[in-house]
């Protein structure tokens, strides 16, 4: 059986939390320390009980309080060398970690297949992840410029997949609270995923298998749950899946996935 919750989610700090084999993980540390306890409390996690964290790229919104929670509970992080150095990890003291290269796989734990998914975003080496346990495939990625062919077939057939709906790109358009440059990026082929673009890859990679879809960082300025929801509501019309969004100011419930053997 695997759980998870994404703990919070947005441009002010992104953490997920993922139960596997036996082992708990923590996706990205971008809330302050403070929030990251605070909430795995809520969904009845001790984070002393966390085994280690995996970083997707440098950018503040999930790395912001990493090294306070690496050393406070003396957890090792895994991510790329260039995510490491980019975001300046080793100034702040960070001894315990290991580098795993975009494109390839991380297997130390046993029973635990961890895929490090390249993606186009604005960062040094930025990743989403893909995890095999148990028969089960968990897929989380955020920060996504757009989805590449490689992304999408990693994702085809996940069980549970968490996954980016930034924006809404009338409202992008629209907002008078951003600046020309800034609506660039997040448009971008190296910024942000739209609804459309969300529902799109979705409709390409959901199968019977997945139970969950959860859909992540969208933006407090330019999106509306509603739209959000309603975009990839008509792509998996029929199909017996619970879609959610994770909040920024909130723990996701945890959601529970056994595979169950389909005759
Ligand atoms: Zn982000
Ligand atoms: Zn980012």
């Amino acid at each position: 059986m695997i759980e998870f919750s994404v703990l919070g989610s947005g441009s002010k700090g992104n953490s997920t939390f993922l139960r596997i084999n036996g082992y708990s993980f923590l996706f990205d540390c971008g809330l302050s320390c403070k929030q990251v306890e605070l909430r795995l409390e809520k969904i009845g996690v001790s984070p002393s009980s966390i085994d280690a964290v995996f970083l997707s790229h440098e950018h503040d919104d999930h790395i912001r309080s990493i090294h306070t929670f690496s050393k406070r509970y003396n957890v090792p992080i895994i991510t790329s060398e260039k995510t490491f150095k980019a975001g300046r990890l080793d100034d702040k003291g960070i001894k315990d970690k290991v580098f795993v290269e975009s494109g390839k796989t991380f297997s130390e734990f046993k029973g635990v297949d961890v895929f490090f998914i390249p993606i186009s975003h604005d960062a040094a080496d930025p990743v989403g992840f893909v995890v095999y346990s148990e028969g089960i495939k968990f897929a989380l990625v955020t920060d996504l410029g757009y989805p590449t062919e490689l992304v999408s077939h990693e994702l085809k057939g996940a069980d549970a997949l968490i996954i980016e709906s930034n924006h809404d790109p009338e409202m992008l358009k629209l907002s008078t609270k951003y600046p020309w440059e800034l609506k660039q990026r997040i448009a971008s082929r190296k910024g942000h995923l739209s609804n459309g673009d969300c529902a799109r890859l979705v409709e390409r990679v959901i199968s019977d298998n997945t139970g969950y879809i959860v859909l992540a960082h969208l933006s407090e300025e330019n999106n509306n749950p509603d739209i959000a929801l309603m975009s990839v509501s008509r792509v998996v019309k029929g199909m017996p899946v619970s879609i959610d969004i994770a909040k920024q100011n909130e723990p996701t419930p945890i959601y529970s996935l056994s595979k169950v053997e389909k005759v």
